[in-house]
């Protein structure tokens, strides 16, 4: 294509159309935030052009100064709002501005309700940057050109958002992007001078640099000279983490988080730190959004936070400052410890770079520990949106396994509410004297778990378990062997020591227990072994249970076994895993399993023990090999009842 290609005229990409119509409807309460998103952009492409810039100065084109200028034309009703970036060759427009390229971006747009308030908050999510020009404006024009390429490689964008943009090539002597709004009818409010400053100085004073505005004419001076215009610098212009804390307010941390993470939404907590001397020298300024975002558990989304060095922006979404645990985590990292020419794959193996990782690993967690301790509400809210992100952790990072395991929460017997809330320090400080583990038990949802079998010895004898039913719940837990001298063990593996179970308010019974678990166990040997028989390969063993009081079944797996519960969810996740049998286990203070012990016929014998092994496979959450026989069976049962 030549540089002077005809005016095309493209469509958008779907999902961007249905973006922009979204965008239009849901955002129209908070119009005034297009001009944090446009500056937010202007910005970036300046910080892109100081990073480019490092190695190649021609790209400066002899105007060093990088600056961002607002202003309006009340007879055009336009606004425009213009850096000296890096700006857009013809293509990286097309890419840039007529597609979205962040994979997810479709089953993010079909969760949308059309309730606009609640897509509202979904939208802030995903970051709509660019199109909230169209909030105010019913046509956009871009006027850009990358820095380094010739002036006749200027492009001409225009849009009216709804359909399709036209885009040609034109002449543009200077580097960077004009974005130019043709304001709807009865968007006149922002053709003021005074409405714009206070946007920009709400939103935008912390952007490291100027944003320039013209000067008001001075009304004393009449004369000539007075009419040309001249610019000054309505913001702040030094980027927020360089100033002390005591300078900052709660506001201006809002706002920066928005700009650095291209959220809408405030942050939820952050951190601000300043560590000089030694060989570590750095600020970090770290951040908790309040929100997930759409595609937390896109493999493929990046994430991770700003890097300057010695004040100049040179990447953005380093992954190296944060394991994949604290991926949420946002914020910058600005340090002279590393050199201005570092890369990507330099900061793969840099000795810098761990310690920087390290230092900013201990602060969130600290962060986050701060927060659990003083605000248990805010925390919950975090938990909510990051907990299982958070899980991840005591396999991710060795080192920090307690610190993290101390963040946990988790629903438990205590309260058997599906609000997790537990921590294992509060599940420890309730422990029962005798009792050395901290009990789980895991299951495919919060019902199931609540209502385990399993469970029925612990909360005859007041022992909190805790209820994990979260996906993740299985693999982390096999990463977590014990917190704090603990030993974490599932309800439903291996054989329960009774000992630490019953608890002393039933010492006194404890050897008349002994006694009947000895009879029981002589009264139901040839139970136990017609059992087997007839299960035969399916099961491990057949024994009697010291788990159940009042169902008759259940299922568990040997001590080394895998549980039933992760095996399940390898098998779905479409691994080979090894069959590993479970434990069948009966109760023989359950009448039906009494009925067995007297049941003189071989066949009912044989029938029973089949439904009590589907039944035990049932409220393990698994699925049944033959469901129709188990229906047969069952309705053979309940015509005799009936007869
Ligand atoms: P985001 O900024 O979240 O990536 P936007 O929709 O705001 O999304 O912008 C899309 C892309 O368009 C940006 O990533 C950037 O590459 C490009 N872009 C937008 N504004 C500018 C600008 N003023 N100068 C250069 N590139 C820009």
């Amino acid at each position: 294509m030549t540089a002077h290609a005809q005016q095309e005229t493209l469509s958008f990409q779907a999902e961007v159309k249905q973006l922009l119509n979204i965008v239009v409807h849901s955002l129209y309460s908070n119009k005034e935030i297009f001009l944090r998103e446009l500056i937010s952009n202007a910005s970036d492409a300046s910080d892109k052009l100081r990073f480019e810039g490092l190695t190649d100065s021609a790209l400066y084109e002899s105007d060093p100064d990088l600056k961002i200028k607002v202003s309006f034309n009340e007879k055009d009703r336009t606004i425009t709002i213009s850096d000296n970036g890096i700006g857009m060759s013809r293509e990286e427009v097309v890419d840039n501005l007529g597609t979205i390229a962040k994979s997810g971006t479709r089953e993010f747009l079909a969760r949308l309700s059309g309730d606009q308030k609640k897509d509202a908050h979904l939208i802030g999510q995903f970051g709509v940057g660019f199109y909230s020009a169209f909030v105010v404006a019913d046509k956009v024009t871009v006027i850009t050109r990358r820095a380094g390429l010739t002036s006749d490689h200027g492009v001409k964008w225009e849009s009216n958002g709804e359909g399709a943009y036209t885009i040609e090539n034109v002449e543009k002597k200077s580097r960077g992007t004009d974005i130019i709004l043709h304001l709807r009818e009865g968007e006149d409010e922002f053709l003021n001078d005074w409405r714009l400053r206070t946007i920009i100085k709400k939103y935008s004073d912390h952007i490291s640099l100027p944003i320039m505005m013209h000067k008001l004419p001075d009304p004393e001076k009449k004369d000539e000279a007075s009419k040309t215009l001249e610019w000054e610098a309505v913001n702040d212009a030094t980027a927020l983490w360089t100033l002390p804390k005591s300078q900052i307010t709660d506001e201006q941390y809002k706002e920066t988080y928005k700009h650095i993470a291209h959220d809408f939404e405030a942050p939820l907590a952050w951190s601000h730190n300043k560590v000089e001397g030694g060989n570590l020298d750095y600020i970090s300024l770290l951040y908790i959004p309040a929100q997930a975002p759409f595609d937390l558990w896109n493999r493929e989304r990046q994430h991770g936070l700003k890097l300057y060095v010695q004040r100049v922006f040179i990447m953005d979404q380093v992954e190296q400052f944060m394991p994949n645990y604290l991926r949420f985590i946002r914020g910058i990292v600005d340090t002279n410890a590393l050199p201005l020419n570092i890369s990507r794959e330099i900061l793969q193996d840099n000795p810098t770079m761990t310690k920087l990782r390290a230092a900013l690993v201990k602060r969130v967690l600290e962060l986050l520990e701060k927060t659990a301790k003083d605000e248990p509400e805010k925390y919950s809210k975090f938990w909510e949106q990051f907990g299982n992100v958070l899980k991840e952790g005591p396999a991710e990072d060795f080192a920090n396994r307690t610190k993290v395991a101390k963040l946990l929460r988790f629903a438990s017997t205590h309260t058997d509410s599906v609000l997790q809330n537990v921590s294992l320090d509060d599940y420890i400080a309730r422990m029962k004297p005798e009792q050395k583990k901290i009990y789980y038990v895991t299951a495919e949802s919060f019902s199931a778990a609540k209502s385990s079998p399993h469970l029925e010895i612990f909360r005859k004898n007041n022992i909190e378990v805790l209820l994990l039913s979260d996906r993740i719940d299985e693999w982390f837990v096999n990463h977590l062997n014990e917190y704090e001298g603990k030993t974490l063990q599932s309800v439903a593996k291996g054989d329960l020591n009774l000992d630490e179970i019953t608890t002393s308010e039933n010492a006194a019974n404890k050897e008349e227990q002994k006694k009947a678990e000895e009879k029981a166990k002589q009264d139901f040997d040839s139970v136990i072994k017609q059992v087997k028989t007839i299960l035969g390969d399916q099961v491990k063993d057949v024994r009697l249970s010291h788990r159940l009081t009042n169902s008759p079944a259940c299922l568990v797996a040997d001590d080394n076994d895998m549980g039933l519960q992760l095996q399940r969810l390898l098998k779905a996740a479409g691994q080979e895993v090894a069959e590993i049998k479970p434990i069948f286990e009966l109760n023989p203070d359950n009448q039906l399993v009494r009925n067995l012990r007297s049941e003189a016929d071989d066949e009912r014998f044989k029938e029973l023990t089949h439904i009590l092994f589907d039944q035990a496979i049932l409220t393990e959450g698994g699925q049944l090999k033959d469901p129709a026989a188990y229906v047969q069976r069952i309705n053979k049962f309940l015509l005799e009842l009936g007869g």
